[in-house]
Formats: C-alpha cells, sequence, structure tokens
C-alpha cells in the first residue's frame, strides 16, 4: 500500500497544475495522501489524513453537502463507476472556491473497494451559471454523458455580432444576447440544455432529438429573431447560423462533440449562411484543407513569399481594340495544395492578417512589372488590388509611394484597386489614405462597383478616379431576357461621364457584348472576349501583337 503514497507518480501528479490536487486513499487504514498544494490551498492539517472523508466533507459548503454526499455513496455502493460532481469547498483563508471532484474506487477480486483515488479542479471563477444570459456556462458540459444519451447537439452563432457591436455599442450586443437567449429557450423542448458556448455562440443539447425535430426548432428560432427592436428605439435585423452534431452517432464525448460542431458551424457561416448544417465527412475534409492552406500559406510567406505569382489580365481599349494595360492578380501553388483559387486563399490571407505582407509584395511586383514594360513597351496602365485591411495600415500610402520611386514608375499608370468596399469601418481614415495616394498621382479604383449596397453611397466621402463595373451585370447583357443588366450597365455608365469618373468594365466575354459597352463609352473593357488572365510571358506576347 505504501507504494500508492510514496512513488514518484503521485509527485509528478501532484505538481502538474497550480489549480489541480490529487488524492489517494488507502481505504483499509483509511489512511489518505492529498498533494502538497492541496494540503496549502485547502489548509488541511498535513499530507496524510485519518479518516479524511469526514475531514473533507468538513470542507464542504453546507448548501453542497447532500450533492457531495449522494454521489460519495453512489460510487461506494457501486451504482455509480466515477465519483464525478462540483461543489464548494473551503480554502485556508476561508472563502469558498468552487471544484470539480472526480474520482474512481479500486476495488479487490472479492469486490471491496481497496483504493479510492481522483482529482480536484479549482474551477472557481467559473460560475455553473453565465451572468448575463443566465444559460448554464460550458463548464455544464463535463457532467453531460455523451455516450450513455441521444440526441442532437446544435452551436448556434448570432451572423455578424462584431458588426453589430461596432454599430449599436455594447449595451446593444448585450441587449440582443439576452434577448436571443430567452428564445432559445422559449422554442426549446423541455429537458433540453441550454448553454452559453462563448460570446455570440450558444449550444443547445436537443435530447432525444432527431433530424426533424432539430430542424423544425431551428426554424421556429428563426422566425422568432429576425428584427429586434432594442431599448433605445434602434431595430436591429438578427441572423443565424448552426452547426449540428449527432450523439452518440457523431461524438461520444465532449472534445470531439465541440471540435465537431465547431467545424460544422464554420461552414455554415462560410458556405450556408443562415443554414443549420450538421457534421459530415465533405466538413471534416474542408477543415482539414483549410488547416492545410493555412500552413501552407505560411511556408510560403516565410520563404520569402515562394508559390506566389502575378498572372495579368489585358485592359482593352474599345476603340482601337488595342491593349492599354493590364491588371495584376495574385496566383499561388502551395507545397502541397496546388489548386487553390484566389477567392479562396485570398479569404484565408485575409482572415489571418496575411493579406498586408502579400499585398505588399503583389504592390512591388505590380511596380516593378510596370516599369520593366515601360522599357520595352511604351507606357501601360498597369492595376493591382488592395483589401481593405491593408488600406487601414497607417504606412500604406508611404510604402506604395516609396515603392513608386524605387521604381521609378509614374504613378499616373498606376491604377489601384479597392476590392470588397462594403466593410469600411473608418470612413475618414480611408478617405485620407485614398487623397493621400491621389494627390501624389495614383488612379484609384472602386472594384466590383454595384456588388456592395454601400458602393453608391462611398462616392459621396471617397475620391476616384475609376469604377470598375461588377461582371455579373456584363456576362449575360446581350442576352435576351437581361434587359434590367443593360439598363444598370447603361446608367452606371451615364453616372460615370456626369461625374467624370473613368470605368473599366469586367467580364467581358463576348465580341457583342464589347461593342453595346463601346457605345456606352467605357473607358477600358476587360475581359475573356480578349484574354483570361495569364503569366508575365504569355502577357508580353498579346503586348507583343500590340507593337506590330
Ligand atoms: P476581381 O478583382 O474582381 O478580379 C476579376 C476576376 O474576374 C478575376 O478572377 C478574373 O479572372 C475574373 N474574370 C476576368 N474576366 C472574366 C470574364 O470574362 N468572365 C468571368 N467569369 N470572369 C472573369 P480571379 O483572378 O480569380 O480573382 C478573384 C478575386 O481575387 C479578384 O476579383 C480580387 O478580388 C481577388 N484578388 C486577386 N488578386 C488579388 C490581390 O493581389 N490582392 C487582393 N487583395 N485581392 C486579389
Ligand atoms: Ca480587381
Amino acid at each position: 500500500m505504501s507504494d500508492v503514497f510514496n512513488n514518484e507518480l503521485f509527485e509528478a501528479f501532484a505538481s502538474a497544475s497550480d489549480n489541480v490536487y490529487i488524492y489517494v486513499c488507502d481505504m483499509k487504514t483509511d489512511i489518505s495522501r492529498w498533494s502538497r498544494a492541496a494540503v496549502e490551498y485547502f489548509g488541511l492539517e498535513s499530507e496524510y489524513i485519518k479518516n479524511a472523508a469526514a475531514v473533507w466533507a468538513n470542507h464542504v459548503h453546507p448548501d453542497d453537502l447532500d450533492t457531495y454526499n449522494n454521489d460519495i455513496t453512489s460510487v461506494f455502493s457501486g451504482k455509480k463507476r466515477y465519483h464525478d460532481c462540483q461543489y464548494r469547498a473551503r480554502n485556508a483563508s476561508g472563502g469558498y472556491v468552487w471544484v470539480e471532484c472526480k474520482g474512481s474506487v479500486i476495488r479487490d477480486a472479492e469486490g471491496t473497494p481497496i483504493i479510492f483515488a481522483g482529482l480536484m479542479t479549482r474551477i472557481d471563477g467559473q460560475s455553473k451559471y453565465d451572468s448575463l444570459t443566465g444559460l448554464m456556462t460550458m463548464q455544464e458540459l463535463h457532467h453531460f454523458d455523451f455516450a450513455s444519451q441521444s440526441g442532437a447537439a446544435l452551436l448556434i452563432g448570432l451572423d455578424g455580432f462584431r458588426k453589430i457591436i461596432s454599430n449599436y455599442g455594447y449595451n446593444a450586443g448585450d441587449e440582443i444576447l439576452v434577448k436571443f437567449a430567452g428564445r432559445l429557450s422559449s422554442n426549446a423542448e423541455s429537458g433540453w440544455k441550454l448553454l452559453r458556448f462563448n460570446g455570440d455562440e450558444f449550444l443547445v443539447l436537443a435530447l432525444g432529438a432527431d433530424m426533424q425535430a432539430a430542424e423544425e426548432y431551428y426554424k421556429r428560432l428563426r422566425k422568432s429573431i429576425g428584427i429586434m427592436m432594442l431599448a433605445d428605439g434602434h431595430k436591429v435585423e438578427i441572423s443565424i447560423s448552426a452547426g449540428g452534431v449527432f450523439f452518440p452517432n457523431d461524438a461520444s464525448d465532449r472534445e470531439m462533440l465541440i471540435s465537431k460542431l465547431e467545424h460544422s458551424l464554420e461552414y455554415a457561416k462560410n458556405c450556408r449562411r443562415g443554414d443549420m448544417v450538421f457534421f459530415s465527412e465533405e466538413i471534416a475534409r474542408k477543415h482539414e484543407r483549410g488547416l492545410i492552406l493555412r500552413e501552407d500559406l505560411k511556408h510560403s510567406i516565410k520563404n520569402g513569399f515562394e508559390g506566389f505569382e502575378l498572372y495579368f489580365q489585358p485592359f482593352v481599349n474599345p476603340d482601337t481594340g488595342v491593349v492599354a494595360g493590364c491588371e495584376s492578380l495574385l496566383r499561388w501553388k502551395g507545397r502541397r495544395i496546388k489548386d487553390s483559387y484566389p477567392m479562396e486563399f485570398i479569404k484565408v490571407l485575409e482572415e489571418y492578417g496575411d493579406i498586408r505582407d502579400v499585398g505588399f509584395w503583389v504592390m512591388e511586383e505590380a511596380l516593378r512589372q510596370q516599369a520593366a514594360w515601360r522599357d520595352r513597351y511604351g507606357e501601360l496602365q498597369v492595376s493591382f488590388n488592395v483589401s481593405y485591411q491593408q488600406m487601414t495600415e497607417a504606412s500604406f500610402a508611404d510604402r506604395v509611394i516609396a515603392s513608386a520611386e524605387k521604381y521609378g514608375v509614374n504613378p499616373e499608370n498606376i491604377i489601384i484597386e479597392l476590392t470588397e468596399s462594403c466593410q469600411v469601418e473608418n470612413p475618414k481614415e480611408l478617405a485620407a489614405t485614398f487623397g493621400r495616394l491621389r494627390d501624389y498621382g495614383f488612379k484609384m479604383a472602386l472594384d466590383d462597383f454595384g456588388t456592395a449596397y454601400a458602393s453608391m453611397e462611398m462616392l459621396k466621402w471617397l475620391p476616384v478616379d475609376y469604377i470598375k463595373v461588377e461582371h455579373s451585370f456584363i456576362r449575360e447583357l446581350a442576352e435576351p431576357g437581361h434587359e434590367i443588366d443593360y439598363v444598370i450597365v447603361d446608367s452606371l455608365l451615364e453616372m460615370c461621364r456626369r461625374l467624370g469618373y473613368k470605368s473599366i468594365i469586367e467580364g467581358v466575354e463576348d465580341g457583342r457584348v464589347a461593342e453595346i459597352v463601346g457605345d456606352m463609352h467605357a473607358t477600358l473593357l476587360q475581359g475573356y472576349h480578349y484574354s483570361r488572365p495569364v503569366c508575365r510571358s504569355e502577357f508580353e506576347k498579346l503586348l507583343e501583337v500590340k507593337q506590330q
């Protein structure tokens, strides 16, 4: 028996963490050994304690004593395999802290208990209930035995919650969370458990629910939120997405359940916003790809932007058909992932903030290339794309100007395209950056014009030179039944003319469209009709044709 108390394992476990305490009890002698940290923290008389059950019961909060005793009795009587309960315990300074106590009984061949051992984790500061919403905290999930119950676990997240907070403030955010928690529970069936997962995500354990019950709940919930009226009179549109996992089939323990739920919610938010998506192998594969993609991108960036390359797509003069310049478009091949499209990898770069470094590489490459071409083919209008995130960097304008000077580029021949223009959080700062670059001579463009609801409004405060009309309006312009596209593009170009903006029409896929938008006096045309984006040497072939 002395082995149990004295071996090095006990010492090793005992020193593993500051707020985890271990205990081992020899049931025959009724002597227990407690880790030094436990002795000090709880003010026990020594490491070895006789009749520890009574001594420890004296530390348990009177209100929690029944919970504690019932659990211990069930374990010793053999009704329960493991001791696992949370209660408040008194520490050396006389205050009570929440602990989670887990332990198990080892029996001899006759079934008589010989050792009782376990650990206690301090979970003070982690209340059972979330103070804002009143729902249970994730701590409660420790009690839940996923293997022996069945149902659906739903992780429900509010879409764009950060945006809501930045628009309406933290108090409004709190008010929405409280109201939403109310709807979660008023739509739930009795016996279901509702927990606050983190900031704006909630976990519903729909015990006994099958796919149909889970979907009906989600439908009811969505219907009950819609537009929320806040105390200050603001009306906020609320939308949600959710991930779902069935237990025990998809996950039989807490870690697996949470991981699958997070992947499913991430997938719903990215690919099927507004929906509830249940975990599937496809989601697992997508998640795995996302991880590899990220690692590959990091590797490329660390190794001097290895695998990144610029492609170029010509801008064509509608009157002469001559190549007047090009848009620089980023391409990338990773160590393992070789087939990622810009839409995919640029999103990842943006998500992790790496677009700033890669964006500067793009800018340098585009300027260097413009200077090299100028010497061989004459001046060209070369554009490159910039995410809003890049523009928020204080040194952005200085760095672009420094590069232009380094390569001796005339800024008049460089077009800077701002992508995803709808997410502007600080208009003043953006307008100042645009102004600075324009004053230096660069041409500023609003990309994908017409897609973001704010694009039109942006013209009022953002000094720009070019409007790039989104290709979804252009591609089918000449097809019967697409008169509305015709009217939209015609009106946009009329607006450009009256406000003195130049225009670039993307997505010109055939000659008829080229003719139509040419007649509308577009400044430059771009699209598969002329060329797909091509590598440098292919683009140079197009320039050589121009020279003949
Ligand atoms: P974008 O700036 O709107 O670029 C135009 C996209 O339309 C390009 O896709 C191009 O290949 C495609 N396109 C061109 N002509 C046609 C056409 O006639 N028909 C159709 N259906 N599509 C056409 P790509 O190269 O896949 O780029 C996708 C997006 O990735 C770009 O959209 C841009 O937002 C972003 N992007 C590309 N390079 C960079 C970069 O260096 N930095 C940043 N921040 N974003 C970039
Ligand atoms: Ca662009």
